[in-house]
């Protein structure tokens, strides 16, 4: 059995089951590659798929700003401010300090002045990385929830990804079809299913796309699946 048909049969069980399944969508590093970023969301447009945009305030250009608000389906969410490691090649990370809530609060506040009510404040930061110390400043200063990775993390008002399209162990693109599938199993092998993915367009190449595209028309196929913001 192929890795599709294996990963079709487990969603049919589901959906004989009436188990809800939940997914919700995470595009990062949005700040000035258009090209794959227009694929990206119209994909997502078409099968009307919410997603949260981690957009670099620093580095966004006027065209990722016009794409951002020509689709619907967008919502903008604050992802550092300048994408840069300020920390140490093993831990990379640009903000984990109290000195830097007032630089942080500066890129939100522009970010809600071009975007209004597109705009949501949720910090994604760089890399994943942040302490439990500087989410809880964060979020006692404006920020309404902070989304990074890995499911053991999840508390009140952190929605971390689950399952990450690109490999970045290996060649830091899209890597196979099972790669992902597995994630996605494993999630549900441990009873959670509500299913967070991160996305990169800048690196997800054509192969990824075509995965992207054969997950989301088999999952929308399903009324028990149902692809939505988390919070
Ligand atoms: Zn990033």
């Amino acid at each position: 059995m192929t890795d599709w048909a294996y990963f079709q049969e487990i969603l049919l069980d589901f959906s004989h089951s009436g188990q809800p399944i939940s997914f919700w969508w995470r595009e990062d590093d949005v700040a000035c590659d258009s090209k794959n970023l227009v694929i990206i969301l119209d994909l997502l447009l078409k099968y009307k798929i919410p997603v949260l945009c981690g957009v670099i305030p620093n580095l966004l250009t006027n065209d990722v700003i016009q794409i951002l608000k020509s689709h619907p389906n967008s919502i903008v969410c604050q992802h550092g401010l300048n994408h840069q490691n300020n920390y140490t090649i093993d831990y990379k990370c640009e903000f984990d300090s109290a000195d830097s809530l007032g630089a942080l609060i500066a890129g939100r506040i522009m970010l809600k002045d071009i975007f209004q009510n597109k705009f949501l404040p949720v910090y994604i930061p760089p890399w994943n990385n942040i302490s439990k110390f500087f989410k809880g400043i964060l979020l006692d200063n404006g920020y309404v929830a902070v989304s990074g990775y890995n499911y053991s993390a999840m508390n009140k008002r952190t929605y971390n990804v689950d399952v990450d399209l690109i490999d970045w162990n290996k060649s830091e693109s899209f890597s196979d079809d099972s790669f992902v599938m597995k994630q996605i199993l494993q999630c549900f092998s441990r009873k959670d299913f509500n299913v967070g993915i991160v996305n990169h367009h800048r690196t997800i190449g054509i192969e990824g796309i075509k995965f992207i595209e054969k997950l989301l028309s088999e999952t929308c196929k399903y009324s028990n699946i149902s692809w939505k913001i988390p919070f």
